[in-house]
């Protein structure tokens, strides 16, 4: 036998078992999540490649675990996607979102905020019946909702996923598409259904090769009417790029990381008031 081979094998079966036992733990921690309140929105803006001003905020969740210290969404959503916990998760989001839509309203501060969907939650039966009752609950305009879905759930069953987008689009709420380029793509859908913008992911903002496919996805927007916002704008020479090439909206660290409630709401206050 070959030592290196066995003392490989033998580290794999390690890291592997303590994987499954992390899995484990955030599972079994993730069901009493939601009650004891460990999760919070941060905020991230949107910023008009025009005007520059900001033309809306997507919430993003965080996860201040009782002794991991914060868990970052990457770490948990799939997890509770398997679990199915994530609805519960996902109409918390709902909840919270909206809340906090409405009460910067009342502040005087009017934004829209995107609010991501994940596949199990777009496929449930009651999405919409949660959509709509969270935006009575919290008397918002649907106009200033946006929700972002990702295109591996535009494959399911296409009546109910036209059926779905149809409804949610006829209450006046605004529709993503969510890393767009990164996955399955047929551009039949983004003829077919009716979405409103398009999210570029940020692997197309990269080196020149990219550039020039960001340039096409560019023009396809706006063939087809949608507003395109890039993801994960870094830099100046980015932003420069995309005012130039007629991109919608951007954001990115260049303009500011996510931030929790206060910090956002300073932000907004200092670009969304004269
Ligand atoms: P996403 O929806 O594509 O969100 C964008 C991610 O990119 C966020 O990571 C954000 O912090 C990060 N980001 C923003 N600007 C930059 C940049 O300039 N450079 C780089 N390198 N990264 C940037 P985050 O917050 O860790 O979220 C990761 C993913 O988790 C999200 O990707 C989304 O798929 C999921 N997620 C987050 N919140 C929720 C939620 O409330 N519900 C559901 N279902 N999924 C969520
Ligand atoms: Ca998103
Ligand atoms: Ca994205
Ligand atoms: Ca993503």
């Amino acid at each position: 036998r070959q030592c290196g081979y066995c003392f490989f094998d033998k580290q794999m079966s390690i890291n592997m078992s303590e994987n499954i036992k992390d899995r484990l733990g955030l599972e079994n921690d993730l069901v009493t999540a939601v009650k004891n309140n460990e999760f919070e929105l941060y905020y991230q803006p949107k910023i008009s490649c025009i005007t520059q001003a900001v033309t809306g905020v997507e919430a993003l969740i965080r996860w201040h675990h009782p002794t991991r210290g914060l868990v970052p969404p990457d770490d948990f959503i799939s997890i509770a996607e398997d679990t199915g916990q994530i609805l519960q998760l996902g109409n918390w989001v709902l909840d919270e979102s909206m809340r906090q839509q409405r009460e910067w309203h009342k502040a005087g501060l009017t934004i829209p905020v995107s609010i991501n969907i994940s596949a199990h939650q777009f496929n449930a039966d009651d999405l919409m019946m949660n959509v709509s009752e969270m935006l009575v609950k919290h008397g918002c305009d649907p106009a200033m909702i946006e929700l972002e879905i990702t295109e591996s759930m535009l494959l399911g069953n296409a009546d109910k996923v036209n059926q779905t987008l149809h409804q949610l689009s006829a209450m006046g709420i605004k529709l993503a598409l969510d890393d767009f380029g990164t996955g399955y793509s047929n551009l039949a859908y983004l003829q077919k259904y009716p979405l409103d913008i398009l999210k570029i992911d940020r692997a197309f903002l990269g080196d020149q090769t990219r550039s020039m496919l960001m340039g096409t996805i560019l023009d396809m927007g706006r063939v087809l009417g949608l507003k395109v916002v890039a993801e994960g704008v870094e830099t100046k020479a980015q932003v420069n790029w995309l005012v130039e090439n007629g991109c919608d909206q951007m954001q990115g660290f260049y303009y500011s990381q996510p931030l929790p409630v206060a910090g956002i709401t300073d932000y907004l206050i200092s670009y969304c008031t004269p």
